[in-house]
């Protein structure tokens, strides 16, 4: 049976450009998520939270600048633990979805961060990278980049490019792309 919605993730994470957030120590800081209906691609319902980091707690600047989210953001957030049971409750109203997300960078940070943490992981659904799907359906030679596949669709990114909620809501905009007939202007 085909899933009857597709949850679209994106995380944002504890991240640097000088080398002093290895990556398997990163952490997510954001759960941007969008719950869209399989038949219409219309988004139904959406889930935002941030999350306080515990190995690196302090943002670097490459991060805040990267991201846009500020440090008082994360202190005054739930930990990943308290987070992921607001998902959970989020999650389980939709009993049928598939978890999409923009490479297969997001599947393995939420595995990693659930072992570091001791969490079972939260998600009951496979999961399917639509970056790679998107370029196969439309027979791109490479695997583009979110902002990249957005202006392919000639469409304006919206809000904010590395906020875990605008790219999740602009992932949704390309699913016609992925899963539906819609065909990239060439
Ligand atoms: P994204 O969904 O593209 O905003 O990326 C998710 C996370 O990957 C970010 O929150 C960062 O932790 C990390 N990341 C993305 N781009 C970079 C980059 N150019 N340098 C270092 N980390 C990055
Ligand atoms: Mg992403
Ligand atoms: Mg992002």
């Amino acid at each position: 049976m085909q899933a009857a919605r597709y949850l679209v993730i994106d995380f944002e994470a504890t991240c640097c450009d000088k080398g002093t957030v290895p990556r398997e120590h990163m952490e997510i800081i954001e759960i941007g998520a969008v719950m869209a209906e399989a038949q219409t691609f219309e988004v139904v319902s959406e889930f935002q939270t941030f999350i306080r980091p515990v190995r690196h707690p302090r943002l670097t600047p490459f991060c805040i600048s990267l991201t846009s989210i500020e440090q008082k953001d994360v202190d005054a957030a739930p930990l990943f633990g308290e987070a992921i049971q607001q998902f959970k409750q989020w999650l389980y109203r939709y009993d049928s979805f598939v978890f999409c997300s923009w490479g297969d960078y997001d599947l393995k940070q939420l595995k990693q961060d659930c072992e570091f943490h001791k969490i079972p992981y939260p998600i009951s659904a496979p999961h399917l990278n639509v970056k790679r799907l998107m370029a196969e359906r439309q027979g791109l030679s490479k695997k583009p980049g979110l902002g990249d596949a957005v202006r392919m669709a000639k469409m304006e990114f919206q809000g904010s490019h590395h906020r875990g909620i605008d790219d999740a809501r602009n992932i949704a905009r390309l699913l016609p792309y992925v899963f539906g007939t819609a065909k990239l202007p060439r």
